[in-house]
Parts: structure tokens; C-alpha cells; sequence
């Protein structure tokens, strides 16, 4: 389980850099993290969330109720 504490400070690391409300996540499904503003999709493999925009590029044109669970590797 990802802490959340962790999770209040992550960002999308695609529109963190247009300001601090920017780039916000919601967790779904427990192993996705969702950006709010570009709808990329970062899983979350081994509890360890992987923010990394190309990572996030794969996701993005798939509906949240879409996404495997788990992650695939
Ligand atoms: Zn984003």
C-alpha cells in the first residue's frame, strides 16, 4: 500500500511545472495514479508508484474502468 502521505505530494511529472495545483492525482483502483489535468495514468507496481511521463503516455486514451489491475509489468 502506498502511504498517503506519499500520494499528497506526488504530482504528475508532466503538469507539475505549470504550478503547485497542477498536476494532481487521484488513486484508482488502488495501483493507478490519474492526473486530473491530462488524464495520463501512472501504475503503481510493487507498491512503488512509476512517474514517469512516457509511462503515463501509454495510459492516457484508456478509461479508468479500462485499466488491469494489476499493472502490467
Ligand atoms: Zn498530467
Amino acid at each position: 500500500m502506498v502511504s498517503q502521505d506519499l500520494l499528497d505530494i506526488l504530482r504528475c511529472p508532466h503538469c507539475v511545472r505549470n504550478g503547485p495545483q497542477a498536476g494532481l492525482l487521484t488513486l484508482v483502483k488502488g495501483t493507478w495514479l490519474v492526473c486530473q489535468d491530462c488524464q495520463r495514468k501512472y501504475p503503481i507496481r510493487d507498491d512503488i508508484p512509476v512517474m514517469l511521463i512516457e509511462e503515463g503516455d501509454k495510459w492516457v486514451q484508456t478509461a479508468e474502468e479500462n485499466l488491469p489491475v494489476p499493472p502490467p509489468g
